[in-house]
Formats: structure tokens, sequence, C-alpha cells
């Protein structure tokens, strides 16, 4: 029998599916895949979260910090001022497995973080918007309580992680450990973690003042000018409403018993 070459019949690639539910499936398939290798990740944060004692942590990211801190100059007054009053702070938690440092990023966005190792980061728009030592102690306070729960390292593990495998996917972003990335995992704290916090937070500046006036001045700032000004937003992205921790820190002195009152203490800048 001879071998009669012939064309393929038309369309013999084409799938009897239409191309949009293929592709809807397709879709579909891969972010099923994808927010199942990210619940596999945040387990394996928690779960070397469980093996990472804090003294580990504090050594491996002893000197370490984002790659894109845009650090003041190192002789800046602020600098030695943010230090001394979070050293003070710290002292009154003496088990404390840390070593706090801190770093002040030149941004004129409003913001405190806390970093792995004990670095705590403040932003010159912070700086410029509190208005006492007490205000800063309380929001300095705040982020030290982030290290005790180790809420920072569960974040920024997370955070890390979910960048690394955006940029596996061929997201094509680039895996930057940085203030960005922070940035967006802070805004995974859970109510119950911030609040815890703010509980730490309020217990350090009680310790150290014997009252907590001015704890919750810097709030109400953000709550009356968020409105008007935006700049606050990035802060209030990356914590709770300002009004609800108000409430919160007020019921919670009033528990305590707690004086209101007392003399603020001016900055040194
Ligand atoms: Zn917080």
């Amino acid at each position: 029998m001879r071998y009669v070459p012939r064309e393929p019949r038309d369309g013999i690639n084409v799938s009897k599916t239409h191309a949009l539910v293929e592709a809807g499936t397709l879709v579909a398939g891969f972010s099923l895949i994808f927010v199942l290798i990210v619940l596999v990740l945040v387990f394996m944060v928690e779960l070397a979260l469980l093996f990472v004692s804090p003294e580990a942590e504090a050594r491996v990211f002893e000197n370490w910090q984002p790659g894109d801190l845009v650090a003041v100059d190192a002789d800046d007054r602020r600098l030695a001022e943010v230090d001394a009053l979070t050293q003070r702070l710290a002292r009154h938690w003496p088990d404390s497995p840390y070593r706090f440092r801190v770093a002040i990023n030149d941004s004129e966005k409003p913001n405190a973080m806390a970093f792995p190792g004990g670095l705590i980061i403040v932003t010159t728009g912070l700086l410029d918007r509190v208005q006492s030592e007490n205000e800063l102690a309380f929001v300095l306070g705040h982020e030290i309580g982030h290290f005790r729960n180790r809420d920072h390292l569960r974040m920024l593990g997370r955070g890390m992680l979910l960048t690394l495998s955006l940029s596996a996917l061929g997201d094509g972003s680039g895996a930057g450990l940085g203030l960005t990335i922070a940035d967006l995992t802070l805004r995974g704290f859970s109510r119950r973690q911030e609040a815890d916090a703010d509980e730490f937070g309020l217990t350090l500046v009680h310790a150290e003042y014997g009252h907590i006036a001015e704890s919750t001045r810097f709030f109400e700032r953000v709550a009356d000018e968020f409105g008007g000004d935006h700049g606050y937003y990035e802060y209030v992205a990356t914590h709770p409403s300002p009004e609800d921790r108000i409430d919160e820190i007020r019921e919670l002195g009033r528990q305590r018993g707690w004086s209101e009152s007392g003399p603020p203490v001016p900055l040194q800048w």
C-alpha cells in the first residue's frame, strides 16, 4: 500500500474546551498551588521559631540591617537620644535575650518597626512628629513588646519566604529583604499581637516614669490629622486604628491603677 502524505486536518491542535475556560483553569490551578506553597512556608516559619532561640537569633542578626535603610549620619543627635531611651526602657525587661540597637531611617513617613536581632528602626518622620520623650517612649516600648512575643521574626520570616516564592514564580521583582517588605508583612500583625505589644510597652513606660501620661498623645495626633495629612498613612497601615489603641491603652491604665498625669519630659533635640 502506498503512503499518501496529506495535510493534517484544520484545528487538530485546538482544544474542544473554550480558550477562556482553559485559561481560567490554568490560573485557578496556579493560584491554588501558590496558596498551598505559602501555607507550607508559613507553617515552616512557625516550626523554625520553635527551634531558633532568641539567643541564637540575637547572635545571627547581631549586626544585620536592611539593605534599603537610608541611615542618618552616625553623629546625628537623635540617634544617641533614641538609643539611650530604648536602653532605659529595656532595663525594665531584665531577662531580655536581646541587645537592642536603634537605627533611624531618613523617611518622611512616620513609622517604627522591629527587626530580627533586636534592631528597632524609627523614621525621621516619626521623630519630627513626637513632641515629648514620653510619646516616643511608648512607641519604642510597643516595638520592644513585639520582640518579647517574637512577632517581628514571625512576620519577617513569612515576608522573606513569600518574596522568595514570588520571585521563584518569575515575578521578576527580585527578593530584596528590606523595609518595603517589612512594611507589607507588618500589616499582618494580628490585633492580638498589637494589643500584647501595647500592653508590654505601657508596662515599660510606667516602670520608667511612674505614670503613663502622654502615652496616647502620638496616636491622638495621628487620629486627628490623618484625614488631612497623608503622611500618617504608613503608620496607620502598619498598625491598628489609633482610636482603638487609645481606648485600649487608657482602659489598661485604669485597670492597673496607673496615673495618667505626670510631667512630660521634653525631647533633647
Ligand atoms: Zn506593632
